[in-house]
This record gives C-alpha cells, sequence and structure tokens, in this order.
C-alpha cells in the first residue's frame, strides 16, 4: 500500500531566514513527483520536513492521512511523538546526494542493517537483501565494501538499502548530482523501475531529460514558495513563470 503525501502551509526558517514560505503541496499515491528550483530553494528542506529529520515551524505534513507533529503558531495541537515519527520514517525510504552507505559495513551489511534493526529475521533480511541487490544489478557486490564501489554503483546500493523495509515513500535528494556524467543513467534507469510500482517516489534532480520521462508532477520551487507545479507537459514545455523560465533555459 502506498500512501499520499499532503504538504500545508509548510514554513521553516532558520536564524531569521524563511527558507520554507507556506508550502502547500499534494502528492497522490504512487506517483512520480520531481522537485526542480534553484540551489538555496527550499528543496531539501521539503524532503527533510517529510521524513521529519527537519521540524517545521509552521504548517504540516500527513501522510497516508495520518499527522504528526502539527504545529500552528506555536501552539502544539498534538505532541510530537518520537515513537509515531520512528514509526512513520519506517515507511518512507530516503536516498541522498552522497550515498551515505556505511563505510565498515559490506554492501549486504547496509542493506540488511535497518530490517535487522526492526527485529526481521537475519536471515529473511538477508534474502531479501540480496533480491534487492539482484533487482539494482548488484547481486555480485554482495561482499564488497563501499569505497570499492563507482559512485553509481554505490548510488544504487543506496537505493536497494532505501527499498530494505519496503516503504510507501521513497524521497531522492539529487540523487545522481555527485556521480561523473556516465554513471548518471544507470542510476536514473534504476529510479525509473521503480515508477510505477505503486510508491510513491519524490525526486529532486536537475535531470529535465528524466522529469520529461517519468513525473507525473512537477513542482518548481524558488526561494522558499513554491512557484508553478503540474504535469511535465505544462511545467517543462510550457513553463508560466518567468523564473521558471528563467531555470529551465539555465539547465537545459
Ligand atoms: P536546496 O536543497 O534547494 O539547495 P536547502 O533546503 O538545502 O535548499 O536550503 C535552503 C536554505 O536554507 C539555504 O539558504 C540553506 O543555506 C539554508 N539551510 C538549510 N539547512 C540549514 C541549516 N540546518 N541551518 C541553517 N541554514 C540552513
Ligand atoms: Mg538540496
Amino acid at each position: 500500500m502506498s500512501a499520499a503525501i499532503e504538504i500545508h502551509n509548510a514554513t521553516k526558517s532558520y536564524g531569521g531566514r524563511t527558507v520554507l514560505k507556506g508550502v502547500d503541496l499534494t502528492l497522490a499515491a504512487g506517483t512520480v513527483t520531481v522537485i526542480l528550483g534553484p540551489s538555496g530553494s527550499g528543496k531539501s528542506t521539503l524532503l527533510r520536513a517529510i521524513n521529519h529529520l527537519e521540524k517545521l515551524d509552521e504548517g504540516y505534513v500527513a501522510l497516508g492521512g495520518e499527522l504528526i507533529g502539527v504545529t500552528v503558531r506555536g501552539d502544539r495541537l498534538k505532541e510530537r511523538r518520537e515513537r509515531d515519527i520512528l514509526r512513520q520514517r519506517s515507511r518512507i525510504g530516503f536516498v541522498f546526494q552522497n550515498f551515505n552507505l556505511f563505510p565498515h559495513l559490506t554492501v549486504l551489511e547496509n542493506v540488511v542493517e535497518a530490517p535487522v534493526a526492526q527485529g526481521v529475521r537475519a536471515a529473511d533480511a538477508r534474502s531479501r537483501a540480496l533480491a534487492l541487490l539482484t533487482r539494482v544489478g548488484l547481486a555480485d557486490k554482495a561482499s564488497a565494501y563501499p569505497r570499492q564501489l563507482s559512485g553509481g554503483q554505490q548510488q544504487r546500493v543506496a537505493i536497494a538499502r532505501a527499498l530494505a523495509l519496503d516503504p510507501d515513500v521513497l524521497l531522492f535528494d539529487e540523487p545522481t548530482s555527485a556521480l561523473d556524467p556516465e554513471l548518471v543513467g544507470e542510476v536514473l534507469q534504476v529510479i525509473r523501475t521503480l515508477a510505477g510500482s505503486g510508491k510513491t517516489l519524490v525526486v529532486v534532480t536537475h535531470e529535465i531529460g528524466f522529469a520529461r520521462e517519468v513525473a507525473d508532477h512537477v513542482v518548481f520551487l524558488d526561494e522558499g514558495v513554491l512557484l508553478e507545479q503540474g504535469p511535465p507537459a505544462e511545467v517543462l514545455a510550457a513553463p508560466r513563470h518567468p523564473r521558471t523560465r528563467d531555470f529551465l533555459d539555465k539547465v537545459l
């Protein structure tokens, strides 16, 4: 079962500077959303808020209709309960720009770590991890260490790891921007195979070709404001806002 994500009035400041300015966004279950926007526009902060790595100053994020940690103008309507956050987070996989694999663990150990911590039997976690590594084309690297792999291979392991708890939602924060250009394609290909799998995917990327081909919904964020959203055929092919046009001219 996948989950829709509702973001309402997401507002966040750092040291007096507001980096998310009341973002409203609904992501339908099982769809692929690509978030575009210049550096510093708040894309990572928004993803981190979905995963509760970032606490909003105002607004809320709901996952599958379930609210956690509502904050409205300082009045806590509901306590942000650590247990609820951990439970929601276990339904969300996160793939980072710099892979963030555990360097001292093998590829297989990286993938089994979270399920085993959650109480899955070691043998079950291991066979599932091997199936996931096969899915990302890296079954033969199960006993290798991250440093022995290319960046593209490391990111594919990170995707397998993010899938290990069979999450409803997968968040990707610029998954290919740390890669040499010739390695981008293999990672995008793996992400492409996850589209239409029933999971809800949110991908921050500057890969416009990928967005055009794979996204159901494209969002353009600029200085903490959601300036434009819609299907790729609208936002990418016929952007309404001049800032979206400027951005696309630069990255295309
Ligand atoms: P993007 O991912 O679109 O590049 P971010 O969400 O990372 O943007 O950051 C938005 C703004 O918030 C940037 O100006 C950044 O410097 C600032 N910022 C992000 N995280 C922090 C933090 N933990 N402390 C202070 N400022 C931050
Ligand atoms: Mg970022």
